[in-house]
């Protein structure tokens, strides 16, 4: 990734205009660095292929300078975009509305990539407006918070209704902790503050959000991505 500034939120139009600004003027600095350095790292091999250094776009929550970020991102040329700067405390409508501002620009047939993004059912509806990478903290650090995602939608494992459930995390997910363990088990280990917990949960999560994915891809493939949005059970707050 070029070297961006994320722009704090809220912020007034001139000042994401000169953060913007700078942000474009690191990317054609690392691009011109990259070019000139990327075979001086220790496994360089004329057999495997370059890294791919991303511009990132970023204009804050106006729908006018993510634009024009995006098109002086691509002048500058690189092989994938990345979409920089959300999920700082915006609501989610805007979002995604600079999420589409982008989108507008970047090229269909690069990578486009959204940082930083997000719930399950949020992932879904980016990848069906076009976006094609993401990445979060959100399925690791909520398990460590005692949050799931499920096929039901969220699940917060400390609840005491989960003391005597013999059932799975989720009975639709074919992860190595929903085949053996119970919920009441995981409950247990949390409120006792087992490190183990964290662990169990996270890899629950991560299972949930590859088979979000994967079902992604498979509706891709099918060229019909209806059935999984409506599917989308909604995880957020
Ligand atoms: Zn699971």
């Amino acid at each position: 990734m070029a070297f961006d500034e994320c722009t704090e939120h809220p912020a007034e139009h001139g000042h994401t205009r000169d953060s913007m600004e700078m942000t474009l003027r690191w990317a054609r600095r690392c691009k011109e660095y990259f070019e000139a350095h990327k075979h001086d790292v220790p496994w360089y091999s004329p057999d495997l292929p370059d890294q791919a250094l991303f511009g990132i776009v970023q204009g804050g929550m106006y729908a006018d300078l993510r634009r024009e970020s995006a098109e002086r991102t691509v002048e500058a040329g690189f092989p994938g975009y990345a979409i920089g700067g959300l999920s700082v405390g915006e609501p989610r409508e805007k979002t995604r509305e600079m999420i589409a501002a982008a989108l507008e620009v970047l090229p269909k047939d690069k990578p486009r990539y959204v940082m930083g993004v997000g719930y399950p059912e949020e992932i879904i509806q980016y990848a069906a407006m076009g976006v094609d990478m993401m990445d979060c903290v959100l399925p690791t650090r909520a398990a460590r918070h005692g949050l799931l995602f499920t096929s039901e939608g969220r699940l917060n494992i400390k609840n005491t209704r989960f003391a005597q459930d013999q059932g799975p995390p989720d009975a639709a997910c074919k992860c190595k902790v929903c085949a053996r363990y119970t919920r009441a088990y995981l409950r247990h280990l949390f409120v006792s503050s087992e490190p183990l917990a964290g662990i169990l949960n996270t890899m629950h999560n991560l299972a949930f959000y590859l088979d979000t994915m994967r079902a992604v891809r498979h509706a891709i493939s099918l060229g019909d991505l209806s059935g999984i949005l409506a599917g989308s059970v909604s995880t957020s707050a």
